[in-house]
């Protein structure tokens, strides 16, 4: 048996995964999990970065008690953007912001002033978005941020990690992806970006490919875990979206949607597309694996419910998921529907609420109980989708046979089956633990246990549930859908 570990962290919580692998076979072992919480720091949003890769070195520690020498390798992923800048001794430089630091605000506006917003897209493929590492970057460069001076290399948070478990700084494709300094088209650094927010060019480093052996653990990584000395510290799909995707059991080329807290809803394509019809259809351009781009556009998700449960489990009434799927299935179909990315539902507080306020504004029947409410936000989840699947359509001229979803939301199995009811086509779902499962595969690539990414999305099929919803012959969801677009924004 061979094991492969996958650091996942995401914005509320952290945990290694282990692959383990039989030849023929992949099964997973949740090794360790952990809190992932910010600090706030004189108005600044920081990661408490030092504190997980604590987290990292204790869970490595476990993996090694359980699995001595079996274990072949390691690597991270995470969410996108975040960065942090090091000087040529590799010491940290200032801290490790989150993208939700308010330091981009009103940087949309000074980055247009400095380079138009239609070349930003036609040279990175990426919409705004206050999150982005570029606006980020240039706060920093307006105030005049004295680390830039004496930076030797910016690194992405899964590139940091990497680092600090072997010594190795690299810049790793997905996760550069993220940041709108990335050009798609030229697969380097998107130099004409970089030089009109008056970056300095010396920080970007090599892009190296996804699955890339950066070297093994370092001595006192080794040390302090009892891992073998030679665990190989990958470069995977750092950018978690990236690895969720190559985890899904597909053909290349597919329809993919990641179903989490967010909704990433997309198509693995052959080559980027940022004309202006992907920037007005908001697609964003990311790297994904076999030299892909994943063409795709971010939906509000299972956000919506999360905050529906929270607030009324602040009221005394704490449901779980499985029982708000019951009552939402028990509730009547396409009364109303909301446009899930309306900015109304962006922030935390009172959902049900919100969802009401949107029918009520727009001249439909308000939902009253819990289930209605459910219904009404699940049933435009999957409206939604179809809308992004339409631009897809329209902007690429392709069609598609079926949608794959993977991540904890597909075990809502009536957003499932609205999908699919939604779209036209089946919807394959599984595995929820499709993140971790394109980490490891792409690590079992970079390691040489296995040739392409082709075999090892067979081997999650081999290994992993799915289960089929086909539309429901008996319902065509065209005429919802123009009620949708009714209300929805374009
Ligand atoms: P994240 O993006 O935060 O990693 P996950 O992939 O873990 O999110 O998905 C979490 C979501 O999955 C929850 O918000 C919830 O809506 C959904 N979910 C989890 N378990 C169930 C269940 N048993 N039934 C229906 N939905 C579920």
């Amino acid at each position: 048996m061979q094991v492969f570990l996958a650091i996942d962290l995401g914005a509320g919580s952290g945990r290694l995964v282990a692959g383990k692998f039989d030849g023929a076979h992949l099964s997973l072992d949740e090794v360790h999990r952990f809190g992932n919480e910010g600090v706030e720091i004189n108005g600044g949003s920081y990661w408490d970065t030092t504190r997980l890769f604590h987290d990292i070195l204790d869970g490595l520690q476990i993996a090694a008690k359980r699995y001595g020498e079996s274990l072949v390798s390691v690597a991270t992923d995470t969410w996108g953007c975040d960065h942090a800048l090091l000087d040529a001794n590799g010491n940290l430089l200032g801290g490790h912001h989150q993208y939700r630091d308010p330091r981009s605000n009103g940087m949309q506006e000074a980055m247009s002033e400095r380079i138009p917003l239609d070349q930003v897209y036609a040279s990175t493929g990426i919409q705004p978005a206050f999150y982005n590492s570029s606006l980020h970057l240039l706060a920093e460069r307006i105030k005049g941020n004295p680390c830039f001076q004496i930076a030797h290399r910016l690194l992405f948070t899964p590139d940091l990690l990497a680092y600090w478990l072997s010594g190795v700084m690299a810049n790793e494709r997905s996760i550069a992806s993220t940041s709108q300094l990335y050009n798609p088209l030229t697969r380097d650094w998107a130099w004409d970006v970089i030089d009109a927010l008056e970056l300095p060019r010396s920080i970007f480093g090599e892009i190296v490919r996804i699955g890339t052996v950066l070297g093994e653990i370092t001595e006192s990584v080794a040390a302090r875990t009892g891992a073998p000395a030679k665990l190989k510290v990958v470069a995977s799909a750092g950018h978690d979206t990236a690895s969720a995707v190559a985890g899904l059991p597909m053909e290349r080329g597919g329809l993919w949607l990641s179903s989490g807290t967010w909704s990433i809803l997309g198509v693995e394509s052959e080559k980027p597309v940022t004309t202006p019809d992907a920037f007005a259809a908001g697609l964003s351009n990311e790297g994904g694996v076999n030299r892909t781009t994943r063409l795709l556009h971010n939906v509000s998700g299972l956000w919506l419910i999360q905050e529906c449960r929270r607030h009324w489990a602040d009221n005394g009434d704490d449901l779980s998921y499985a029982e708000m799927a019951d009552l939402a299935e028990a509730a009547p179909a396409h009364t109303a529907f909301i446009d899930p990315n309306d900015p109304s539902f962006a922030t935390p507080g009172d959902m049900p609420q919100k969802i009401q306020a949107f029918c009520r504004n727009s001249s439909q029947p308000v939902p009253e109980t819990k289930g209605e409410i459910l219904r009404v936000a699940t049933e435009s989840l999957a409206l939604k989708y179809r809308q992004v699947v339409e631009s897809l359509r329209s902007v690429t001229g392709r069609t598609f046979a079926q949608l794959h979803a993977g991540g904890g939301g597909i075990q809502n199995e009536l957003l499932m089956q609205s999908t699919a009811n939604a779209i036209g086509i089946p919807v394959v779902s599984g595995p929820t633990e499709a993140t971790s499962c394109g980490n490891i595969i792409t690590q079992m690539v970079a390691t040489g246990t296995i040739r392409d990414v082709t075999e090892g999305r067979g081997i999650v099929a081999r290994s992993m549930e799915t289960k089929t919803f086909t539309p429901d012959p008996e319902q065509s969801w065209d005429a919802h859908y123009q009620r949708f677009l009714a209300i929805a924004h374009h």
